[in-house]
């Protein structure tokens, strides 16, 4: 079953979300940058940069890992994509573009769910604090991993 607001995407209406990505980067827009971001788009979950590496690879295969890292550098200024720290001490990543939202991840699978009703709406600056942006992650288990009793090694891990 597919969550609504979910980051697995490659559906329709996307491309225009992947030119932005791409935009954003400048320069040229197909070969590995183009590759990577695919990667990206089409994942379901958070991505270390070698998985992103494997999956680029299959569509430009002169994708380096030193490009991976640069385009992941600017699509994660660009927000275009979501960062967070793995259980394993790895980054993954996961695409991320649009209006503000928040997210909800799953700590056994990596998968990123979309949170558009934004917590902290209600939050209270200190006084005379001005906010510019806030990032804010909910860590559990997912739908799928809360009825899986089966114990998991992690998202970057393979089986125990
Ligand atoms: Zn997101
Ligand atoms: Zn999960
Ligand atoms: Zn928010």
């Amino acid at each position: 079953m597919t969550g609504q607001g979910h980051h697995q995407i490659g559906r329709a209406g996307e491309p225009d979300r992947v030119a932005d990505a791409l935009a954003s980067l400048g320069g040229a827009t197909t070969g590995p940058r183009r590759a990577i971001v695919d990667a990206l788009v089409s994942a379901d979950r958070l991505q270390t940069p070698e998985q992103v590496l494997a999956e680029a690879r299959v569509a430009a295969p002169s994708t380096s890992l030193a490009t991976v890292y640069r385009t992941l550098e600017r699509l994660d200024l660009g927000g275009h994509v979501k960062r967070v720290a793995l259980a394993s001490g790895a980054v993954g990543y996961a695409y991320c573009g649009g209006s503000h939202h928040d997210h909800a991840i799953c700590t056994r699978c990596g998968r990123v769910i979309r949170v558009d009703a934004c917590a902290a709406s209600a939050w209270e600056a200190p006084a005379g604090f001005r906010v510019a942006s806030h990032e804010l992650n909910f860590y559990g288990t997912c739908e799928a991993c809360a009825a899986d009793a089966t114990p998991d090694a992690g998202p970057a891990r393979g089986a125990a």
